[in-house]
């Protein structure tokens, strides 16, 4: 039988049905008898598979078989890869270095950082070896660069965050490394002299910091969001001259309650800034013990609505 050309209209529309089918965890074989079973068409397997791995749609926008890149398939949801991806969006950069060398690297001053990035992108990437950081020494900074192009596709700039959520918002853990990773890269812990501390998390990008905001809260972590004038100096031909041409948002954690909700579920990978927030901690615990506890509300009162709705049912 010679090879028929369905109407493209239907073929968007089996299209669409394969890859809902897919995110129901068929396989291919179950796919193709669905498929048939709901529209009688016969879809080859490689028409199935092709759809699903995007290397060819029925919009014309596939991206080809890669050849060369063989990691390209392998992101997974993982908490390793939203570390990864907090890390890269707050402090790292994508760069095509040419002959299908696709990486997203980090130029940072600690180690561990560069280290647990390295760590991180090799296991999202299924890599057996981290990836190790070395020592630029024009940059002054420790570098991890990843390899692959379809995490250089999903940070590179301007990021696009519906693409990225599936992968942050996979579950808790993920939210949480996720949001080390961001805090690794951009975060700050401060104590005054009276022990008393906060969290800041510094970017230029709004959208960045307003996602970081709603996932703080998703796990319990009250923040604010502050909106700063970026004050720049730069150097032209002798003269100092000052610019104030960007605005940085500024995300601070203040509340006892909440540093150390931080502290428990989220944390910082670099020892430096663990230190400090482990130092405020012992802090706190020790205040905390000089005051008599204060007795705790029946949850009852706490949340009258539910429990009248309770009542009610
Ligand atoms: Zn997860």
């Amino acid at each position: 039988m010679g090879r028929r050309c369905r109407p493209a209209s239907l073929r968007k529309e089996l299209y669409h049905r394969v890859l809902e089918l897919r995110g129901m965890g068929l396989s291919y074989r179950e796919i193709q008898r669905r498929i048939f079973k709901e529209f009688g068409e016969n879809l080859s397997k490689s028409i199935i598979s092709g759809w699903i791995r995007r290397v060819h749609t029925p919009y014309g926008d596939g991206l080809g078989y890669d050849v060369w890149d063989l990691r390209r398939h392998r992101l997974r949801p993982c908490p390793e890869l939203a570390y990864a991806i907090g890390a890269a969006l707050g402090d790292g950069y994508t760069k095509y270095e040419g002959k299908y060398h696709y990486a997203v690297a980090l130029a940072v001053k600690d180690y561990d950082f560069a280290e647990e990035f390295g760590r991180c992108a090799a296991i999202a990437l299924g890599r057996e070896k981290p990836y190790k950081p070395y020592w630029d020494r024009s940059k002054r900074r420790w570098v991890a660069r990843a390899y692959s192009r379809e995490l250089y596709e999903l940070l590179r700039k301007p990021v696009d965050f519906e693409r990225i959520r599936p992968y942050v918002e996979h579950c808790e853990k993920c939210v949480a490394t996720f949001l080390r990773g961001l805090a690794d890269a951009e975060g700050d812990v401060d104590k005054n002299e009276n022990n008393f501390g906060r969290i800041s998390i510094a970017n230029t990008d709004r959208q960045l910091m307003e996602y970081a905001l709603a996932l703080l809260k998703a796990l319990g972590i009250f923040a604010r969001l502050y909106k700063r004038r970026k004050r720049e100096t730069e150097n032209i031909e002798g003269r100092v001259v000052k610019r104030e041409r960007q605005f940085i948002y500024l995300l601070r954690i203040y509340r006892n309650s909440d540093i150390l909700r931080f502290r428990e579920v989220i944390g910082f990978a670099i020892k430096r800034k663990q230190e400090v927030l482990d130092e405020l901690h012992r802090r706190t615990i020790a205040r905390r013990a000089c005051r008599p506890p204060k007795p705790s509300p029946p949850s009852t009162l706490l949340f009258p609505t539910f429990h009248t709705l309770t009542l009610r049912k």
